[in-house]
C-alpha cells in the first residue's frame, strides 16, 4: 500500500516545539484538513493537519515530544489506495504535483518542499525557469542593459563625451545573455535538488483527478498525486494571416535573433512591443510600431504614455495608432505587408515581423477539461481566493489564470496555493500588484490608475511632481519623466502611483508598500527621502498635494 508522511511544515525561527495533543490513533479515518497533532510554540498553538483523506496507517510521535522542521508525524494511506489497488498502478506518488516550472510553478513546488511535502515539478523543457527566466523576463531585461548603453552612450555627448558608433557583436551579446539565463537556471535546479524536489521533463495531461501522464517523445509514464497545481502559464498570441515564414516572429524569435534586421515592424504597441522596440531600435533597426487602439501601452494613464511615446518617436520610423495590418505575404525583399492607416491601406515591406499582440493562456492544452476543471474558452482557468480550481484537490496559478499575466504575480499565487495544500490558512490578500514597462524612459503603475478611477467613479486626488523640477534627474539628464501618485481625497490615503522615467520600475515599490501598509500623504511626505534622488520624487508628489512643496511653486 502506498502511504504519504505527514511532516512538521517550516516552523520559521522555532526548533524543538511541543507537541501538545496527539488527535488521532493508528487506523483512525480521516478527512483532509483534519488536526492529527497540535504544537505550542511560545507564540501561539497550531495544528499539523492531515493533507488528504485516508486512514492513519501510524503515529510517530506522543504528548510532550519535541519535534522541528520536517519531523515526520504520522503515515497516511496514500490517497491512491482509497481507490483500491488499480491496474497498472503507477509506481510514483507524490502530495504534490505541479505541471509547469516558471516562476509561479517552482515557486510552488520549492515552498511545498519546504513545508515537508512531496513534491513533483514536470515541465516539458529540459530546463526551469518557464517563459520568465528563458523568454521573457530576463533574456529581455538583458538584451534592454545593452540597448541602455548603446543610448546613454549616445546621449553622453551633451555631457561633454563623445563615443564612436558601438560595433556590436550580436553573436557575443546573445552570448552574454544565454550565460545571465544559464546562470540563473543551473541555480535553480540546484535550489530543487537541494529541496529534494523531483523533477520531470515532459508533456504533461491529467489522466484522472490523481493521475497525470508524462510523455517525452515515445516515452510515457504516470505518476500519482494527492493534490496538483497547474502553472502551464500562456504563449504568445498569433495571426492567422501572417505567413509561416522565418522572418515572421514572435517575442521568443525576437529575443534569439540570428541578425539585425535593417527593418522592422512590431505588430502590437503593448509592454512586450515596446520593450522590443526599445532593444532593436538600439541595435540600429528601422523599427515600425502599429497598434490597433487609439495609444500605446492601451488602458495605461496618458500623462505616463506621453514621454515614452516622445522617445520613441524620436528612436522610431513610425508609430501608427488606431491601424491595423490586413493582409501579408513572404516575398524574397521580405514580409510585404497591408497596412489600415486612418482607412487608408497602404503596402510597405519589412525585413522582419514582431507580433506582439498579446499571450494566450494554456489551460486547454493539459486535458484539464476532461477531469471537470473548469477551463475557459480562451484557456484561462477559474479559480478561488486559494487558487483552488472548482476541483478540490487540484489549483491553478500565473498566467493560465489570466492577467495581469506578470512572472511576481506568478510566483506570490505560487505560494499561497502550496501553503493551502500544506494545511495554512493562506489567501490571496493583496492589495495592488505594481505593472512596469522596462522601456526607456521606464512606465511603472501601482493600485487604482486615473482611468480606472473614472471608469469606476471612484472619487480621486492627485499630486504630480514633474521630473524637470527634480535635481537628480536633471544631472541624469533624464528629465522628461514624472511621478504620480492618487489619493482618496477624504482619508487622504494612497490609493494608486505612477512613475514615468528611468528607474521607475525600482521606484514604484515605495509607492505599492503605501497602498499595502494603508499610508496617507503624510507618511509619505514627512519620511526623508536622501538628496538627489529619483525616490524623493515620490515624496515631492505627496507634498504636491499637500500643498505644502517648496520645490515647485503652486499657484491657489
Ligand atoms: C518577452 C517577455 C517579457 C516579459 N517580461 C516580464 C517582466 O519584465 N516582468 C514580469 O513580471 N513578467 C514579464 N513577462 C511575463 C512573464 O514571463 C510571465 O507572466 C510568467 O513567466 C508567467 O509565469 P507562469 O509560471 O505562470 O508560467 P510560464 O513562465 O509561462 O511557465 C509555464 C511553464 O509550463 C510549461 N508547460 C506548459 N504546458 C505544459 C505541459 N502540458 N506539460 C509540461 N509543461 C508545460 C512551459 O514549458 C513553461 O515552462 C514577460 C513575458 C515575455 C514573453
Amino acid at each position: 500500500m502506498k502511504m504519504t508522511e505527514i511532516r512538521i511544515p517550516d516552523l520559521g525561527d522555532f526548533d524543538a516545539v511541543v507537541v501538545v495533543e496527539v488527535h488521532v490513533v493508528d487506523g483512525q479515518e480521516v478527512k483532509e484538513n483534519d488536526p492529527i497533532i497540535t504544537l505550542e510554540t511560545e507564540k501561539a498553538a497550531m495544528d499539523v493537519t492531515a493533507i488528504h483523506k485516508g486512514s492513519i496507517l501510524s503515529v510517530s510521535v506522543k504528548s510532550g515530544d519535541r519535534v522541528s522542521t520536517g519531523d515526520v508525524v504520522a503515515q497516511l494511506s496514500d490517497a491512491s489506495s482509497l481507490l483500491g489497488e488499480a491496474t497498472n498502478q503507477p509506481d510514483k506518488a507524490y502530495d504534490l504535483a505541479v505541471i509547469g516550472a516558471g516562476p509561479g510553478g517552482y515557486t510552488a513546488a520549492f515552498r511545498a518542499a519546504d513545508l515537508g511535502l512531496r513534491v513533483a515539478l514536470i515541465d516539458k523543457n529540459n530546463v526551469l525557469g518557464g517563459v520568465c527566466l528563458n523568454v521573457g523576463c530576463i533574456p529581455s531585461k538583458a538584451f534592454l542593459h545593452a540597448a541602455k548603453v548603446i543610448d546613454d552612450s549616445k546621449e553622453a555627448s551633451l555631457a561633454g563625451i563623445d563615443f564612436k558608433s558601438p560595433v556590436i557583436s550580436l553573436e557575443k551579446m546573445k552570448n552574454w545573455k544565454n550565460s545571465v539565463v544559464d546562470g540563473l537556471s543551473k541555480g535553480l535546479k540546484g535550489l530543487a535538488q537541494q529541496r529534494k524536489v523531483e523533477c520531470f521533463q515532459g508533456q504533461a495531461e491529467f489522466k484522472s483527478d490523481q493521475t497525470i501522464e508524462i510523455s517525452l517523445e515515445n516515452d510515457r509514464q504516470e505518476i500519482q498525486f494527492s493534490n496538483a497545481i497547474i502553472a502551464v502559464g500562456s504563449e504568445p498570441a498569433s495571426l492567422d494571416f501572417l505567413p509561416d515564414d522565418p522572418r515572421v516572429i514572435d517575442s521568443t524569435g525576437a529575443l534569439e535573433p540570428k541578425e539585425i534586421p535593417k527593418t522592422i515592424l512590431i505588430i502590437g504597441g503593448g509592454i512586450i512591443g515596446l520593450e522590443m522596440a526599445t532593444i532593436y531600435s538600439a541595435l540600429g533597426s528601422k523599427v515600425t510600431i502599429i497598434e490597433l487602439l487609439d495609444q500605446l501601452m492601451p488602458g495605461t494613464d496618458k500623462d505616463l504614455v506621453k514621454p515614452l511615446e516622445q522617445q520613441l518617436e524620436k528612436k522610431c520610423e513610425a508609430i501608427y495608432k488606431s491601424s491595423k495590418v490586413i493582409a501579408a505575404e513572404a516575398n524574397e525583399n521580405g514580409i510585404s505587408v497591408v497596412l489600415e492607416i486612418d482607412d487608408q491601406q497602404q503596402q510597405q515591406i519589412f525585413d522582419q515581423v514582431l507580433v506582439a499582440i498579446g499571450r494566450q493562456a494554456n489551460g486547454n492544452k493539459i486535458k484539464a477539461k476532461d477531469i471537470g476543471v473548469d477551463v475557459n474558452d480562451n484557456g484561462t482557468i477559474s479559480i478561488d481566493g486559494q487558487m483552488r480550481t472548482n476541483c478540490r484537490n487540484i489549483f491553478a496559478i500565473g498566467d493560465v489564470v489570466g492577467d495581469p499575466m506578470l512572472a511576481h504575480k506568478a510566483s506570490h499565487e505560487g505560494k499561497i496555493a502550496a501553503e493551502v495544500i500544506a494545511g495554512q490558512k493562506s489567501v490571496m490578500d493583496i492589495r495592488c500588484i505594481p505593472s512596469v514597462a522596462y522601456t526607456d524612459p521606464e512606465v511603472a503603475w501601482v493600485g487604482l490608475t486615473e482611468n480606472q478611477c473614472k471608469n469606476q467613479n471612484i472619487d480621486y486626488k492627485k499630486g504630480i511632481f514633474p521630473w524637470s523640477a527634480s535635481g537628480r534627474a536633471l544631472t541624469i539628464a533624464r528629465n522628461e519623466g514624472l511621478t504620480k501618485l492618487l489619493f482618496d481625497p477624504k482619508t487622504k490615503r494612497v490609493i494608486g502611483g505612477g512613475i514615468v522615467g528611468t528607474n521607475a520600475g525600482d521606484l514604484i515599490s515605495e509607492i505599492a508598500l503605501a497602498i499595502e501598509m494603508d499610508c496617507d500623504v503624510s507618511d509619505i511626505a514627512l519620511t526623508i527621502h536622501p538628496h538627489p534622488t529619483l525616490s524623493e520624487t515620490v515624496a515631492l508628489a505627496a507634498e504636491v498635494f499637500d500643498g505644502t512643496v517648496t520645490d515647485l511653486y503652486l499657484k491657489n
